[in-house]
C-alpha cells in the first residue's frame, strides 16, 4: 500500500479535524505509517520532523521505549474499568504523583479524557462550588481576549479565537471578556512586564464590577497558544491571583498546552509562584500517547461537595473513560522520565539553541516579532514591518510555509501568519538548525509576492 492508496481510502471516509476538506483537492494529505522520536514516516518512506509535537502533545518522541513498555505492561493487567465505585493502581498512583509535583495545595484530582472536557469540568466545578456555598448569583466566567480553551460549547464560550468561535456564537453562554496582557501589543520601548502590569488594570476593574456574579477567571498561563502563540509576563498571574483572592473569585489555570515543561518550568504557574484553584492538564500528561486529562483542585473546593447524599451536592459529572488505566500508565511513564532525566535542564539548552538560531530573523523585512518562552518559539509574519499590518488571512501565507516545509521533510503547521516551533524535547541541536533553515526558506517564499509560491 502506497500513500496514494491510503489517501484515496482516507478521503472517501474520513472527516479530518480543523480542516476545510476541499483543501485536499490541492493539498496532499499525508498518511502516516509509523513514528520514531521526532520523526513521522509516511507510506512512501518519506519522513517529517514533527516540529509541533503533533498538536503539542508529544514531549518525549514517538514510540518512546519507556512509555511503550509501561503501557504494554499495563495492557496485560487491566485495560479499563469504570472509576465510579472502583479504583485502580494507575489512577491512584498518577493522582498521588500529580499532587506531589503541582503547586502545593492542589490536593484533589478529577480525571477527564481530553483538554476540552477538563475545561468543562473546571467551569462546572467552580459554578457548583459557589452554589453549594449558597452563592447562587455567581453564574459568570471571566476570560481573556485571544484565549483558547477547547472546542466543546463551554470551553468555546470562554475562549476567544474568532475563527473557531464566531459561527457558534448563538449557542454559547455569555462571558465577561477582558483584554489580554499579550505583549505583542506593547508600546515601543515598553517592557513585557510593564505592559502586562498595565493591562491588569482592566482585569482589576472587571473583578471589582463583577465579583458578585463571577465564579472564576480562566487563563492560559504565560502563552496563549492557539491564539497565535502570544505571550505575557508572569507578573500578570501574580496580580491576578492576589485580586481573585481579594474579590472571592476562583482562578482556573488552563495548563493543557503549557504544562509539563513546555515554558521552562514544569508548570507555567511556577514562574509566577502561584497556586490556582483549578489546574487543567492534558496533552503532555501522557507524553502524547493517549487522551487523558485531569483537573486538580484544593481541599476547600472538594469540601464544598462533601456532604450527605440527600443534600444533592455531589459533582455528578462522568465520562465513560474517566481515568483510563492505559492513559494513566502512559502518564506514570512520562512522570518517570521527568524524575529520572534532567528534562528541564536539557530544555533550557535546547531553548537557547532555538533562540540563537533564530536571532537574526527579527531583521527579516516581513517578520514583526520572534518571541519565545522555553520550548515555544514563534515567528510573526506581517505585510508591513513598520506598522505591523498583518497579511490578509485569505492569502494564507502560513500555508505556503507549511507546504515548503513538507517538501523539506518538516511538519511546521502554522497558526495563520505565525510560524512556530514546539518540538518534542528529544529534538537535537542539529535538527533545530535544520528546522530553522527550512522555516527561514519558507518565510522567504511565503513573503515573496509571487503567485506560484
Ligand atoms: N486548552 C488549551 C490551552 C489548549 O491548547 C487546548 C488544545 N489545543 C485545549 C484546551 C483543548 O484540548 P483538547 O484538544 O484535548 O480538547
Amino acid at each position: 500500500m502506497t500513500n496514494q492508496d491510503w489517501i484515496r481510502r482516507d478521503l472517501s471516509v474520513l472527516w479530518h479535524p480543523c480542516t476545510q476538506m476541499k483543501d485536499h483537492e490541492q493539498l496532499p494529505l499525508i498518511p502516516i505509517r509509523r513514528g520514531k522520536g521526532v520523526w513521522l514516516e509516511d507510506f512512501d518512506g518519506r519522513r517529517y520532523l514533527d516540529a509541533i509535537s503533533s498538536w503539542w502533545v508529544n514531549i518525549f518522541g514517538h514510540a518512546n521505549p519507556r512509555i511503550n513498555a509501561r503501557i504494554t505492561t499495563q495492557l496485560g493487567e487491566l485495560e479499563h474499568a469504570l472509576l465510579a465505585g472502583f479504583g485502580h493502581a494507575p489512577a491512584i498512583e498518577l493522582a498521588e504523583r500529580l499532587v506531589d509535583i503541582t503547586p502545593a495545595g492542589l490536593t484533589r484530582v478529577f480525571f477527564a479524557d481530553n483538554g476540552s472536557a477538563a475545561v468543562e469540568v473546571a467551569l462546572k466545578m467552580s459554578f457548583h462550588y459557589w452554589r453549594n456555598r449558597g452563592q447562587t448569583q455567581k453564574t459568570k466566567f471571566i476570560s481573556l481576549t485571544n484565549s483558547y480553551h477547547g472546542e466543546t460549547l463551554g470551553a468555546l464560550a470562554v475562549g476567544d479565537v474568532a475563527l473557531y468561535k464566531e459561527t457558534y456564537q448563538p449557542l454559547l453562554m455569555p462571558v465577561i471578556s477582558v483584554a489580554s496582557p499579550d505583549c505583542y501589543a506593547r508600546e515601543a520601548g515598553e517592557s513585557c512586564a510593564d505592559y502586562s502590569r498595565r493591562q491588569f488594570a482592566e482585569m482589576e476593574a472587571t473583578l471589582t464590577r463583577h465579583a458578585d456574579e463571577a465564579c472564576a477567571v480562566i487563563v492560559e498561563p504565560l502563552v496563549q497558544c492557539a491564539g497565535n502563540m502570544r505571550m505575557y509576563d508572569p507578573v500578570y498571574l501574580q496580580l491576578l491571583r492576589e485580586a481573585c483572592d481579594r474579590h472571592g473569585v476562583h482562578l482556573i489555570a488552563d495548563e493543557i498546552a503549557v504544562g509539563f515543561g513546555r515554558t521552562g518550568t514544569l508548570f507555567a504557574c511556577e514562574q509566577a509562584d502561584i497556586r490556582p484553584d483549578f489546574m487543567c492538564l492534558s496533552k503532555g500528561l501522557t507524553g502524547g500517547y493517549l487522551p487523558l486529562a485531569v483537573v486538580m483542585t484544593t481541599d476547600d473546593i472538594y469540601d464544598a461537595f462533601y456532604a450527605d447524599y440527600d443534600t444533592l451536592r455531589a459533582f455528578l459529572h462522568s465520562h465513560s473513560y474517566t481515568g483510563n488505566p492505559l492513559g494513566c500508565a502512559a502518564g506514570l511513564a512520562t512522570l518517570d522520565i521527568f524524575a529520572e532525566d534532567d528534562v528541564l535542564g536539557n530544555n533550557r539548552r535546547l531553548a537557547q539553541v532555538m533562540a540563537d538560531a533564530t536571532a537574526d530573523l527579527v531583521d527579516h523585512p516581513h517578520v514583526a516579532e520572534v518571541r519565545q518562552r522555553g520550548m515555544i518559539l514563534a515567528i510573526e509574519m506581517v505585510r508591513d514591518k513598520a506598522s505591523r499590518a498583518p497579511y490578509d488571512w485569505r492569502e494564507r501565507r502560513g500555508l505556503r510555509v507549511y507546504k515548503h516545509a513538507l517538501k523539506e521533510g518538516m511538519l511546521l503547521r502554522p497558526l495563520g501568519n505565525v510560524i512556530y516551533f514546539m518540538p518534542p524535547y528529544v529534538i537535537t541541536e542539529e535538527q533545530i538548525h535544520q528546522l530553522v533553515r527550512v522555516a527561514r526558506e519558507g518565510i522567504d517564499i511565503a513573503t515573496r509576492d509571487c503567485t506560484e509560491a
